[in-house]
């Protein structure tokens, strides 16, 4: 697949952020964090994030190499994620994988998503899912693996 076979404004899209990745920084002492990797495209994203104390991301960052599909998300997951807590995280990741697998969505879930909708398109060549939802497993893992450090207190 070539992003030419994407619509045009959403090509934009998936560009501008690939050449300018927003919040494309690895924090410092994060309180969320994640390493994922794609061997079908060589893609690689680390998600760090800082919590505050209602577990409410705070800060969010990516850095990572790799196709324009996987960072562009990455980039749009992180605007995406400011502000939200861990909870509603999660919950926009399954919004999310349910566009990406073509599920039915209701209106008010496709308006939460805002630009990423422009990643849509990407679900008609399958391999390329994997690219686009690289980020967001990775924002799964950090949360899975915050919770497991966190049951205790
Ligand atoms: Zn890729």
């Amino acid at each position: 697949m070539s992003l030419e076979e994407l619509d045009e404004l959403y090509r934009e899209v998936i560009l501008d952020h690939y050449r300018n990745p927003r919040n494309n920084v690895k924090l410092a002492d994060p309180d969320l964090s994640a390493v994922g990797y794609n061997p079908f495209c060589g893609d690689e994203v680390t998600i760090t994030a800082k919590l505050d104390k209602d577990a409410r991301i705070q800060a969010v960052g990516f850095r990572g190499q790799g196709c324009s599909i996987s960072q562009s998300s990455a980039s749009m997951m992180t605007e995406l994620l400011k502000g939200h807590t861990i909870e509603e995280a999660e919950a926009l990741v399954a919004v999310f994988k349910q566009m990406m697998l073509g599920k039915e969505m209701e209106e008010a879930q496709r308006l939460e998503l805002g630009e990423l909708e422009a990643l849509e398109g990407v679900r008609q060549y399958p391999i390329r899912i994997k690219c686009a939802l690289l980020a967001w497993s990775a924002l799964l893992d950090s949360i899975k693996e915050y919770r497991a450090a966190h049951r205790a207190s």
